[in-house]
């Protein structure tokens, strides 16, 4: 038998609204950033610009509500190791603020109940939607998985690309910075670890 039952995922972590962003204050600020980098905002090609970058920010700070997570009984599955990868998004390096494209991976030891696959994406595009460094990121994804399931036993590995990394200094263009956060069995059996960054890497080679 199978049923289905919706959790309201736990609380991202605090930020502003983006309901409270002004983005008629942000245009504005736009355009006087163009004039100190030297450029004419009444340009023809920059006269939308202001507005554009604003309606942008807005829009990548708002992604979407906060999830819910479907989670289906499985009895057949319990115990079992599932994988979910070839998730990319984008997110911005709060550092330089230029953009980071992270491909993740997820894996959790399922018990009778299973979460529903697509919510995985949507989590992963949630927590990308803010400036962010990529250690972080992995391990928002995971402890949030950890509230999804109500176990520890969640792994979540990151590849990133940085752009930050390809256009600035030593144009390092084809440098990944991989990051993995692991919690209950996967911290603890190493074996189980293997297996999931073994799965983590042949679905990023498959994809
Ligand atoms: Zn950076």
């Amino acid at each position: 038998m199978t049923s289905t039952t919706v959790t309201p995922l736990a609380p991202a972590a605090p930020r502003p609204p983006a309901s409270s962003i002004d983005t008629d204050r942000v245009a504005d600020l736009i355009g006087q950033l163009l004039v100190e980098l030297g450029e004419d905002p009444e340009r023809d090609g920059l006269a939308e610009t202001p507005k554009r970058v604003a309606a942008w920010w807005s829009d990548f700070l708002s992604p979407g509500s906060a999830p819910l997570a479907t989670r289906f009984t499985e009895p057949h599955l319990a115990g079992q190791l599932v994988v979910v990868g070839g998730i990319g998004v984008w997110s911005l390096c709060e550092h330089h603020m230029i953009p980071m494209n992270l491909q993740v991976t997820a894996g959790y030891l399922a018990e009778e109940e299973v979460v529903g696959l697509s919510k995985f994406s949507r989590v992963a595009k949630h927590f990308a939607g803010r400036l962010q460094v990529q250690e972080r990121y992995t391990r928002e994804v995971a402890e949030h998985l950890a509230g999804v399931i109500g176990r520890e036993d969640v792994a979540v590995a990151v590849r990133g690309l940085h752009l930050c990394m390809s256009m600035r200094g030593v144009r390092m263009e084809e440098a990944r910075t991989t990051t993995v956060h692991s919690g209950g069995r996967f911290s603890t059996d190493p074996a189980l670890a293997q297996q999931f960054l073994l799965l983590a890497t042949s679905q990023r080679n498959a994809a």
